[in-house]
């Protein structure tokens, strides 16, 4: 099953339309996509082969999971990106909070405030909790998850390696996590444990390599943060990212204004985000605008 966010709707991908699951079951399933997480089964029971919707291609797509009640993020989790900083490899996991205000969906912009210049990208697979997870073990933590998603772990970079170094609050400015376009449920995957992923910017390779290089996998970074925090169904974990970021080229190089950032996560999905640097575009963010003073 691939599950979307239209406009706050949870909706479900039939052949290439998205079908309003609560519509088509007459109020029997519920619209929230986070409410979605909790009734998989029975979405999965459903026939919706005959029912209308709309062109996938043209919808308007949010973040799959909207409202995680959090975030957790593995930094330093492939060979060739810890080489590349030059970095030790980490004899445990290393996990970080993404403040889930950041979130945007697939094709939404990434905006950078006024005096940041030093932003870079991060594709990764995304894993979105299906049920409570306290204590479990590494051979259970698949049993835990609903699904995956494609994600981008956009960074700032002088903020995160600053003297006191920033991780949360260098990855968390407002629209610093696009994920989607869809939740896949792991039923879609061809080898859970193997998936290729790839960033490009303007047609460009960046990134390029496969789940089956992490150094922690999936399961170990599930059962690590649940001996720490409680996971709750929708809590998303970013799993780090391969080689190729902007930081650690000669000389660097980061995402400029106008520059389109697309995001492939083989047999999940792609998403393309549009960076709009909000000096260049010449004014403040759009819907900042009621926090600007009037009077
Ligand atoms: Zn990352």
């Amino acid at each position: 099953m691939r599950l979307a966010n239209v406009e706050g709707r949870v909706k479900l991908l039939v052949d290439d339309r998205l079908v309003d699951i609560e519509q088509a079951t007459n109020h029997r399933l519920p619209s929230n996509p986070m409410e979605a997480i909790l009734r998989l089964d029975e979405i999965a029971s459903l026939d919706l082969s005959g029912a209308e919707g709309v062109p996938a291609a043209d919808a308007k797509l949010g973040p799959p999971v909207p409202r995680p009640s959090k975030i957790l993020a593995a930094g330093g989790n492939y060979n060739d990106h810890l080489e590349e900083e030059g970095a030790e490899a980490p004899g445990e996991p290393n996990l970080f909070a993404k403040l889930p205000s950041a979130l945007v969906g697939p094709r939404d912009e990434i905006e950078i405030p006024p005096g940041r210049t030093n932003i870079d990208w991060e594709v990764e697979l995304v894993v979105v909790i299906g049920k409570r997870a306290r204590n479990v073990s590494v051979a259970d933590a698949w049993s835990y998850v609903a699904g995956v998603t494609c994600g981008q772990d956009v960074s700032d970079r002088e903020e995160q390696f600053r003297a006191f170094q920033q991780w949360t609050m260098a990855k968390s400015f407002d629209t610093y996590a696009p994920t989607g376009p869809y939740l896949v449920t792991l039923d879609e995957i061809e080898n859970r444990d193997d998936i290729p992923l790839q960033c490009y910017i303007d047609g460009e390779q960046m990134q390029g390599g496969s789940t089956a290089k992490l150094i922690f996998s999936v399961p170990t970074l599930i059962s690590w943060a649940s001996h720490v925090s409680t996971l709750e169904p929708g809590d998303l974990l970013f799993t780090g990212t391969p080689g190729g970021v902007g930081a650690f080229r000669n000389p660097p190089r980061w995402l400029q204004h106008g520059e389109t950032l697309r995001s492939v996560i083989h047999g999940v999905g792609e998403m393309e985000n549009t960076i709009v640097s909000i000096a260049a575009a010449g004014g403040i963010a759009a819907g900042a605008e009621a926090a600007v003073p009037t009077t």
